[in-house]
């Protein structure tokens, strides 16, 4: 790693690697099987895990093969990444992870008033204007694009479950998908996928492992979230779901009263100075591309191109970063300023997934000598991708030796 002040008089710093950090997580093989064996074995699926080791690794390897995919579902890991926002732009494509039905009331929350609620449908159509056909009017018609980029959601401390304030930052449209619906003794209904993470008494859950009696954590516009037992879980359809990224450090919101984790939350440029690291190739980044479109390699390059490169990257990073800095000084939002700095820029993100999804994601953001079809991902992103491979490699072992006997496709 090259990580050096830069020889101008701002402390601009470069760095050519990035960071994946496995923080928390809920994964294992275990976690594949169980819910493959409740197929024939119902309530004694749990029992049947350990009984032999051989004929687990069969099916994985048969669910894999035969693109069984739900069993690899019910598994949940979080990873803290730090890489450069042309990165994340690659990133955030991936629908991966957690998502809610279109009815979804969301709480938001004004700076000086209560809590009011808006369907996470018509946060979309109102985030996206033009990408709706304007008959597909939102249901609750109040301000328009503007003042929905301005909106803020209730979110909870989790350590002190005080109610919070945080801005929205995406809303994400997730892709068709199941759904289940959980209804609270207290009357709330949250609609969602099963691997979308919900708030309990004792940390966070995924909703497809809830069972009735269960508490839920819920909040309205009392100051505390508090604990709601869960009176019924059912299946519930197929439709278009959403899902909200906020800005931190809570990174949670409400969704139809019940306290709910978003998947992907990258630190703001609006809310805090962003910080002068920026990325320069390191000396084994292959730098020139050669052959025709459809049809190319990257090679070396000489030793004069990775200087001069270097080089030219790091004037511009100086530069537009003083610009920054100039502007800030100046009494200028940092939401306006930022947009002079470049996609070099090193920003941080929490993203998590389970193994469905992080295989979706291997397949296609990296090389590998096993891949059945072969992808050219961007180095950067694929530097990401083999720093996640190698925890969850760890954790789950039998499964990623099916996903690598299986020529790398996702089931
Ligand atoms: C090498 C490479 C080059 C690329 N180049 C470009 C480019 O030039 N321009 C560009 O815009 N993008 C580009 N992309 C991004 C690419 O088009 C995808 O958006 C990105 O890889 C996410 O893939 P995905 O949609 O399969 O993944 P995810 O969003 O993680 O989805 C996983 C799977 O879920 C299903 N799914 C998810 N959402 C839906 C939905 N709404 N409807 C139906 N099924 C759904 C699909 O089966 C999908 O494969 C590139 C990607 C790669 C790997």
């Amino acid at each position: 790693m090259t990580d050096r002040p830069a020889e101008t008089p701002a402390p601009v710093r470069f760095r050519d690697d990035v960071t994946v950090d496995l923080i928390k997580h809920s994964a294992s093989d275990s976690d594949v099987l169980w819910a493959a064996r409740v197929s024939t074995a119902g309530e004694q699926s749990l029992d049947e895990l350990t009984k032999d080791p051989e004929r687990s690794k069969g099916l994985i390897n048969y669910l894999m093969r035969d693109r069984h995919g739900s069993p690899f579902e019910h598994n949940s890991m979080t990873f803290f990444i730090s890489a450069p926002i042309f990165v994340f732009r690659e990133f955030m494509r991936h629908r991966v992870g957690w998502c809610l039905a279109g009815d979804t009331e969301i709480t938001l929350e004004s700076e000086t008033g209560g809590p009011r609620r808006r369907t996470i449908g018509d946060l979309h159509r109102l985030w996206h204007p033009g990408l709706h056909d304007s008959r597909e009017a939102p249901t609750t018609r109040v301000g328009g694009p503007d003042s929905v980029r301005r909106d803020h959601v209730r979110c909870f401390d989790e350590e002190t479950l005080r109610a919070r304030r945080t801005a929205i930052v995406d809303v994400m449209e997730s892709g068709v998908k199941p759904l289940i619906r959980i209804t609270t003794a207290g009357g709330r209904t949250l609609r969602c996928s099963a691997d979308h993470a919900v708030l309990t008494p004792d940390g966070w859950r995924k909703a497809g492992e809830l069972a009735v009696a269960d508490a839920v954590m819920t909040g309205g516009s009392a100051p505390l979230a508090v604990p709601d037992p869960i009176a019924a879980i059912a299946e519930d359809g197929e439709e278009m779901t959403y899902d909200l990224s906020v800005a931190g450090p809570w990174h949670n919101f409400l969704a139809g009263g019940i306290v709910v984790h978003n998947s992907y939350n990258e630190e703001s440029g609006r809310y805090r100075e962003l910080q002068p690291v920026f990325y320069v190739p390191g000396p084994e980044r292959k730098l020139v591309q050669q052959g025709r479109p459809g049809k190319y390699e990257f090679v070396h390059g000489t030793p004069e191109q990775h200087k001069d490169a270097v080089a030219a990257m790091e004037e511009s990073y100086a530069q537009s970063y003083a610009a920054y800095q100039e502007m800030l000084a100046a009494g200028i939002a940092r939401e306006v300023a930022r947009a002079t700095l470049p996609v070099g820029l090193y920003s941080s993100m929490y993203a998590t997934c389970n193994a469905r999804s992080l295989m979706h994601f291997l397949g296609l953001r990296t090389q590998h000598e096993l891949a059945r079809v072969p992808s050219f991902p961007q180095r950067e992103i694929e530097m990401v991708g083999e720093r996640m491979e190698a925890a969850w490699a760890e954790l789950m072992p039998l499964t990623y030796a099916a996903f690598n006997a299986n020529g790398r496709i996702a089931p």
